[in-house]
């Protein structure tokens, strides 16, 4: 598609602003969701009746069984956990697999594209933060999808840029993340295989789809001390999460366990 990378969309007028909002812009700001973070009790409340079939209305507990499973599967970092029992996943993926929203399991969202397991969320996350202390900096991720993934990192870093290349999906997780009133979660309509050079340096890149190779915009982009996790395909042929940490005198690399994740596709559509 000839459509141009890397506009952002406006993100902020709660309930006001409908498809036009998202029209391509000239400015290059990105726009924000809106203010205040969520408390853990707003998020008793259902969005619709719909919405928590099946859950109860309080998912939060539902929650809590998924963050004590994450722990038990080693994951350790307590500000991973935190921004688990936080975000209430059963609003990103579609009424008919709400029940399915706390398993650890990937779902489909559309356009043929998936919500990571909170397993593989959790343990991508906590790659990023390892080594950092406190909160980390500005965050790109590359595939916002139904945005779940951006609303956890919203948790743990300062500002969190999520680049989409399918229009559809990027208007879902506008959607979808709109209620959250997180303020520090930036959507952008572009192809991420260019990254997003406005908002670097970066204190870390995610990307939740899995290439050849990393980009080395992606490499351009990231900060001195900061570090890329990606999914990318092996000289063996199979495809495993891969850590690059930028130093003073170049790169680190480190590849670890196979994993399954869509593919990274160049352009946008
Ligand atoms: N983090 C997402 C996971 C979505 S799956 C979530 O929580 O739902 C990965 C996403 O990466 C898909 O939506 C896919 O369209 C997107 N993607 C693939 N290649 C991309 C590219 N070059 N730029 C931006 N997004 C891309």
């Amino acid at each position: 598609m000839s459509q141009r990378p890397g506009f952002p969309v406006k993100l902020s007028q709660t309930g006001a602003s409908g498809p036009a909002s998202a029209k391509s812009s000239a400015s290059a700001a990105p726009v924000r969701i809106a203010s205040t973070a969520s408390k853990p009790t707003s998020m008793l409340l259902p969005k619709t009746a719909s919405a928590v079939s099946g859950l109860g209305l309080d998912s939060g507990a539902v929650r809590a069984r998924m963050v004590r499973k994450l722990a038990e599967q080693g994951v350790k970092d307590t500000r991973v956990l935190d921004a688990m029992s936080q975000v209430e996943r059963h609003r990103f993926v579609e009424s008919g697999l709400v029940n399915q929203a706390y398993e650890d399991t990937s779902l489909p969202i559309g356009l043929g594209q998936t919500i990571s397991k909170p397993n593989v969320v959790a343990r991508m996350i906590e790659l990023l933060c390892q080594d950092v202390p406190g909160k980390l900096g500005r965050i790109l991720e590359i595939g916002t999808g139904c945005g779940y993934q951006a609303a956890v990192l919203s948790h743990v870093a300062t500002e969190v840029y999520s680049i989409e290349r399918l229009r559809g999906l990027h208007e879902k997780a506008r959607t979808n993340l709109r209620p959250f009133r997180l303020h520090n979660v930036h959507l952008i309509f572009g192809d991420g295989m260019l990254g997003y050079p406005k908002g670097a340096p970066y204190a870390g890149i995610i990307s939740a789809a899995g290439g050849d190779a990393v980009p080395d915009t992606w490499l351009d982009q990231l900060a001195v001390g900061g570090r890329l996790i990606a999914p990318t395909t092996t000289p063996a042929g199979h495809q495993a999460l891969v850590v690059i940490l930028k130093t003073a005198q170049g790169f680190e690399r480190q590849v670890l366990e196979a994993v399954h994740f869509v593919p990274l596709k160049s352009g946008v559509a």
